[in-house]
């Protein structure tokens, strides 16, 4: 008998060690992009290294000698596909006429976007390449730049890899895998003989209710940074002539995503100080970074249109951080100072404004009166002949440095460099790391594949939901466009599972209302589909993965008046509740919906955010236990309408309990993501408790893995500047590491911290530093040191 026990437990022992080693196996074996980022700031400083492009100021002038004033206003002019082709969708085709009109008469320099939707490859190069050859014709033979928003990979591009969104990015706080996916984003890209792309955003997403906070890397500026010189070292590489590289454009330059009631194109209030503090900090390292175009703000900040604001475009951006790329107009946003912000009589006054407040390049996209107009505009000597070769100078400089001049199209090899199975691969591990465990009640999580399952919602099984927006069309809104070849939630579940002990019911839809026309592609609403059904289900099933979120939507279409759950997603929640089974809740979204009338009775939350093709696949594996959730919180998630706030507020709480007030109290702290394993924070060490103002101080801590399993932790130190003439904030990201810990692993991370670390923006718009005592924070210890 005594025999027979001691027998059992050596072989569940020895059962669970090998359990541990597979999974820590899998674990590392599952990640293609296996660096770990033991120093955010190493990390950054190699990315932001500027490369040594040629200037080709000799061929530049050279061709400027050359040129017309007709021209170089071609130059100038961006128009959409549109204008250059008939039909639409893949039955577009190039309009000889209109092309003639285009590139011959007017001499226009680039053309952007897709009519319609996502073309494939060969459709691409019939088009640029019809493009190219009508350009070659042209009496200065230059090549045109065409643009496309390649935003979560090369969507649109027909079949391209996509990529979790901006947001989901940010949660894996793994900016080596931004870079990895950027480069195939990139790859892909110019796989269609397309060299540019209109990304990244840059925005810091500080506004949750703004229908682009999932294009955003979050509300923190020094993760924005990070990121963003990911994206753009993987969008553009060390020489963006190399035909697996695009140019990137850095937007929406600058304060678009905080609009003060959260719609889109709107106005904001940014003094400058702030501005300078949290809203330019990621297009400073960008443009460090070589980043070749910029593109501009669609709204207006503190009265002044993105488009004539000549402060931050030519003093800031090109003086200051010295831009030498160009700077290219959003969507008719020229026309836009007229008919929108009112700043302008005409749209020939709005054209020489926004020229010399520092354009170079408009998006018109649909006419050609940009061109009359800027024409007319310098022959009345209201633009100066200075100003338009200062912005055809950038345009060629930029052409020269894509290769555009030796190869206006690409060699067809690069075709080979589109839709490899291993892209496939990356997009899942981007997938996976992407995803935030937020509530996992008595270890309800990882559930063990032989419960019976009910999987339902209307995310369950939405492919629309896991991508959003920019997925083969603008508002990722075209079912029949989607890869039949990639699984939903549902569909993930149950190849996890097996059928047996697997059900899904729809219980609620989202459903598209019909197009009226008039305002474009509407944004999805919830409908009911058989509570009753999944309700009944849901009492027969062991638990519940109830799917719950948001459709697809982007810019104007999304926007909305209630970060609340729709009412017909939370009474269904309520009803599944009620049948006393543990409710699993996944988030599908690209905001944080308010869940607090819910979050409480709910066993598990799992933030997916937008993971994009392979999501459903990363759900299902974290959901399983097959990974071991990593993602953490970018962004404050709120609790409730009209109490929100971004980590780094101010610190107020002490004095609003006292008067029986709501303190801040968000759902879910920036940060927050759990895992299946522990982690302690030990030996917090300053190299000095009193440091040079100019000097540095060390600070070194050890994370252990305390758990069974292996995982990957992020740190993420804060430091708190105790007292300073500017209201400081009650703390500040300053550097984060991403590392992989075997269970019982333990590793030392050690950060340098310097002026820049120590430093705000001043009230004379200008970086500060301070004496006094600062505090460190990371992973719950905290220590304190004294700047002299
Ligand atoms: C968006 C930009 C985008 C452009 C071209 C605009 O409406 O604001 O982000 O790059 O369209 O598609």
């Amino acid at each position: 008998m005594k025999k027979t026990a001691l027998f059992l437990l050596v072989a569940i022992c020895f059962q669970t060690f090998c359990l541990q080693l597979q999974q820590s196996f899998a674990q590392s074996r599952q990640d293609l992009v296996a660096t770990e980022i033991t120093d955010s700031d190493a990390y950054f400083r190699q990315a932001v290294q500027r490369p040594k492009l040629k200037d080709y100021a000799v061929q530049v002038e050279a061709l400027l000698n050359k040129m017309t004033v007709e021209e170089k206003v071609g130059q100038m002019t961006q128009l959409e596909i549109g204008q250059i082709t008939s039909g639409s969708d893949s039955n577009i085709n190039i309009d000889a006429a209109k092309l003639e009109k285009a590139i011959v008469q007017y001499k226009v320099g680039s053309i952007l976007n897709v009519n319609g939707h996502a073309l494939s490859v060969e459709k691409w190069w019939e088009i640029i390449g019809a493009i190219q050859s009508a350009s070659a014709k042209t009496r200065l033979k230059i090549p045109n730049i065409y643009g496309i928003d390649s935003i979560h990979g090369a969507n649109y591009v027909r079949d391209a890899t996509l990529f979790p969104q901006e947001i989901g990015m940010a949660a894996s706080w793994n900016p080596a895998l931004m870079q990895k996916a950027a480069e195939i984003t990139a790859m892909e890209t110019r796989a269609a003989a397309i060299p540019w792309s209109f990304s990244p955003v840059l925005d810091v997403g500080r506004q949750p209710l703004w229908a682009r906070f999932w294009e955003t890397f979050g509300e923190d500026p020094y993760l924005a940074k990070v990121m963003g010189v990911g994206f753009v070292r993987g969008l553009e590489g060390n020489d963006v002539s190399n035909d697996k590289r695009v140019a990137s454009s850095l937007k929406h330059y600058m304060g678009y995503s905080f609009p003060l009631n959260g719609r889109d194109r709107t106005s904001a209030w940014i003094p400058e100080n702030y501005l300078r503090e949290y809203f330019l900090p990621p297009f400073d390292v960008a443009v460090k970074s070589g980043a070749r175009t910029v593109m501009v703000n669609s709204a207006e900040i503190n009265g002044v249109p993105g488009h004539i604001n000549k402060y931050l475009m030519t003093d800031v951006l090109k003086n200051e951080l010295k831009f030498d790329g160009f700077i290219v107009s959003d969507w008719q946003d020229i026309q836009k100072l007229v008919t929108q912000w009112k700043v302008a009589r005409d749209e020939k006054e709005a054209t020489m404004m926004a020229i010399n407040a520092g354009i170079d390049m408009s998006m018109v996209p649909q006419s050609y009166s940009f061109s009359d107009n800027l024409i007319a505009l310098v022959k009345e000597k209201k633009v100066s002949m200075l100003r338009i070769d200062d912005a055809v100078r950038r345009i060629l400089r930029v052409k020269f440095q894509l290769g555009l001049f030796e190869n206006p199209m690409p060699n067809a090899a690069v075709k080979n460099n589109f839709g490899k199975p291993e892209y496939t691969e990356v997009s899942l591990q981007a997938a996976r790391e992407s995803i935030v465990l937020l509530k996992n009640e008595n270890n309800i999580l990882p559930l063990a594949k032989n419960k019976k399952v009910l999987v339902t919602g209307p995310t369950a099984d939405s492919l629309i939901s896991l991508n959003n927006g920019w997925t083969w069309v603008w508002q990722g809104s075209e079912p029949s466009l989607y890869p039949t070849d990639k699984m939903t939630i549902q569909k993930a579940i149950e190849a996890k599972i097996g059928k047996k002990n697997f059900e899904f019911r729809q219980g609620t839809r989202l459903v598209r209302p019909p197009n009226t026309g008039s305002g474009g592609t509407p944004t999805m609403t919830d409908e009911e589909v058989n509570v009753k059904d999944a309700v009944d289900e849901a009492k027969d099933s062991d638990v519940v993965v109830l799917c719950l979120g948001e459709g697809s939507y982007t810019e104007t279409p999304g926007n909305i008046t209630d970060l609340t759950l729709p009412e017909t997603q939370l009474k269904f929640a309520e009803a599944i509740i009620a049948t006393g089974k543990p409710v699993i809740l996944v988030l599908v979204e690209g905001r944080p919906r308010l869940i607090s009338r819910i979050a409480d009775r709910l066993a598990g939350i799992v933030l997916a955010l937008n993971p994009s093709n392979e999501g459903g696949r990363a759900l299902a594996d974290v959901i399983f236990g097959d990974y071991n959730p990593n993602g953490k919180l970018p962004f404050t998630y709120p609790r409730s309408t009209n109490n929100y706030l971004t980590y780094d507020h101010k610190i107020f709480e002490v004095e609003e309990t006292s008067y029986g007030n709501v303190a801040n109290n968000p759902q879910f702290n920036f940060g927050t993501g759990l895992s299946y394993t522990t982690y302690d924070y030990s030996d917090l060490r300053l190299s000095s408790k009193s440091i040079p103002a100019n000097g540095e101080v060390t600070v070194s801590f050890k994370v252990t893995n305390t758990g069974s399993r292996a995982g990957k932790e992020t740190a993420i130190l804060y430091l708190r500047d105790e007292v300073a003439t500017l209201a400081p904030a009650g703390k500040r990201v300053r550097r984060f590491a991403k590392i992989y810990l075997d269970a019982g692993q333990s590793k030392t991370l050690t950060f340098k911290l310097n002026k820049d670390d120590f430093s705000f923006i001043g009230t004379n718009n200008k970086p500060v530093v301070e004496a006094g005592d600062f505090t460190v924070m990371v992973g719950g210890l905290s220590d304190k040191f004294t700047l002299k």
